[in-house]
């Protein structure tokens, strides 16, 4: 036996250097025959720590319930509770928790602050707020609530459940508060949506850190509130220095708004301040560079990467793929796998995109088809969506249905999305009807996103009667999500246009100037296309409805406050319409502008009367 003569010193030593699997256990026989369990326990720790360590848990729990009397260590059984907790099984730890309490009376094992913040949060991963609450009873019971690492696991925990005022409760009762009692509390609002509380209690701190200007500022991108989020940020590096989280979120605010001057101030900053760029800053940056149109650089920027990882590589793939630089993605994800990298969901749904922003069906097909075998990654509806997507638009529409009949889980609204517009785009109105069909005999409480699509496609086949029965049946619910909303930066504000907005202070002016476009781009040849009004009302009022869409209001506001030449950015947050895209060639054409649009899907830049796009969108 390898270890025959090595001395208890010895064998300690060797547990400390965390040995694999197979050498713990001649470890453990050795301890076993020279009879060391029970006179030196600390060999017993080092142990279970070991198996721990190498997720045997099973040998790791015997070793504990056979642990010599009176009781093993407090540190052990937090040990054991955390392992439990991990393994998305909350009785145990409970378990643990109890048995330990009773012990505490007759053999002193006593539990810390670590062994409630374990069990704790074990609660809050299986999100069981059934437990959380039990626990936050014996915390009380049990004298623990004083405990200030304790109690400030409580808010957290009542946070993640979305429980502000439970949480607000236990900070309210709270003798002693900390930075981390006040971040929870800040977080639990922010994390519920309640942007507005959160930032009054967070001006409330006494004391605030990086953790709790980062809770603010993801607070505000996670509900799409991202010119707050990038005021706040400026406001923090009057103050501090950023972390890693924090530079994250605010690069990603300015990807969302397309702000290329807040997008470029940050790159800055970090250059300035000497910050190390990690990975995950990298990464946000080349998506950063990517979403305001500037690929050239976010291709610079990977360029210059040493030894670019996953995330790097998806975040240019996705790039790449929203300027519709199919042959690019290809390219990109080629040498990503030359690289053995292994590429994950997100990659896949990148390379998916960019095939199918530039029809090609064949390299996409092979990606879909052999995800699962080659990478081992499961196709989740998102990839499904994508690749019918990328069958339809290249008029495969029967292979595109069949697809979407044989899904192993049930199509999205995504899916009807596309094969709906795939129809629309090949004009065919027989597959139209099939997917309509297929659509009806679905469970219509659940496919109000359904409903919606299926009056549209109705109502660009002139079916107003159907087009009124759906409406009847949907109610008077509007889904906001659905509502178009586009941006424009001009002289670093944000101005938010909706269809037919009339919140803009100058949106007299902008209606006018509007209808001086129209009139101008008329006489080049535009006229409205209106199969998008998806309401029964006349010709003549479906061309003006069209006509107050997002992005035309957006225009029409850039060509009244920029100078001449200056190139027009917006953002949307849906799909453009083929009206708009008719409307903004030949405004590109007539006004002498460049205007790059990014859509929910991909960048359109539109010059002289065309769109990079090539109709491919
Ligand atoms: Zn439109
Ligand atoms: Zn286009």
């Amino acid at each position: 036996m390898l270890f025959s003569q090595i001395s208890k010193k010895s064998l300690s030593q060797l547990l400390k250097k965390r040995p694999p699997t197979s050498q713990i256990k001649q470890i453990h026989a050795q301890i076993i025959t020279q009879s060391l369990s029970s006179s030196h326990l600390c060999l017993i720790d080092s142990l279970i720590h070991c198996y721990l360590h190498t997720r045997n848990l099973n040998t790791a729990r015997a070793l504990f319930n056979g642990y010599p009397l009176p009781s093993p260590p407090t540190l052990l059984w937090n040990l054991m509770i955390r392992a439990c907790s991990k393994l998305q099984d909350l009785l145990e730890p409970i378990y643990l928790l109890r048995r330990m309490l009773n012990l505490e009376n007759q053999v002193g094992v006593v539990p810390d602050d670590y062994t409630f913040n374990f069990v704790i949060t074990s609660s809050t991963r299986q999100n069981s707020i059934v437990y959380g609450e039990v626990l936050h009873g014996m915390v009380i019971k049990y004298g623990w609530f004083e405990n200030l690492c304790v109690a400030n696991s409580l808010i957290n925990m009542y946070g993640v459940f979305g429980k502000v005022d439970d949480a607000y409760a236990v900070f309210d009762k709270m003798s002693d508060r900390d930075v981390f009692s006040w971040t929870g509390l800040v977080s639990a609002y922010a994390k519920n949506g309640e942007m507005c509380r959160a930032g009054e209690i967070f001006v409330e701190m006494p004391v605030k850190n990086e953790v709790s200007w980062a809770v603010m500022i993801s607070g505000f991108v996670g509900c799409g509130k991202y010119v707050e989020a990038l005021s706040f940020f400026h406001e923090m590096t009057a103050q501090m220095r950023p972390n890693e989280a924090v530079l994250v979120c605010s690069l990603s605010a300015c990807a969302h708004l397309g702000s290329l001057s807040q997008g470029n101030w940050i790159h800055g900053y970090i250059d300035r301040k000497g910050i190390v760029e990690t990975s995950n800053v990298k990464t946000a940056l080349i998506d950063m560079y990517a979403k305001c149109g500037k690929i050239d650089c976010a291709y610079g920027l990977f360029n210059n990467i040493p030894r670019p990882d996953v995330h790097n590589f998806t975040s240019l793939i996705s790039g790449l793929s929203i300027h519709g630089l199919g042959d690019h993605v290809i390219q990109v994800f080629r040498r990503m796998l030359a690289e053995k990298l292994k590429p994950n969901g997100i990659t896949v749904l990148g390379v998916l995109n960019g095939c199918s922003h530039s029809g090609l069906v064949h390299h996409g097909s092979s990606v879909f088809y052999n995800m699962e075998d080659l990478w081992g990654i499961t196709p989740k509806i998102e990839h499904y969506g994508c690749y019918i997507d990328l069958l339809g638009r290249a008029g495969y529409l029967a292979k595109a249905f069949g697809v979407a009949k044989s899904m192993p889980v049930n199509p999205d609204v995504a899916v009807w999305r596309a094969l709906l517009s795939a129809c629309r785009i090949h004009r065919s109105s027989d597959f139209g009807e099939r997917v309509i069909n297929h659509l009806e005999q679905l469970d219509p409480g659940c496919y109000d996103g359904g409903k919606v699509l299926l009056s549209n496609l109705y109502a660009s086949l002139g079916k107003w009667d159907k087009v009124a029965q759906i409406r009847n049946v949907m109610g008077s619910r509007k889904n906001q999500s659905d509502i178009g909303c586009s941006w424009i930066e001009i002289n670093g504000v944000f101005h938010e246009f909706r269809v037919a907005d009339v919140l803009h202070p100058q949106i007299v002016e902008i209606q006018n100037k509007l209808a001086e476009i129209i009139q101008r781009i008329g006489l080049v040849g535009y006229s409205a296309d209106a199969a998008h009004v998806s309401f029964d009302i006349s010709e003549e009022d479906k061309a003006q409805a069209v006509s107050w869409h997002g992005e035309k209001l957006a225009v029409a506001f850039g060509l009244m406050n920029t100078l001449p030449r200056t190139s027009l950015r917006i953002v949307k947050n849906l799909r453009t319409c083929d009206d708009c895209h008719l409307a903004l060639k030949a405004i590109s054409k007539v006004y002498d502008r460049e205007i790059i649009v990014r859509d929910r899907c991909r960048f359109h830049t539109f010059n002289q009367g065309y769109c990079s796009c090539n109709e491919y969108w």
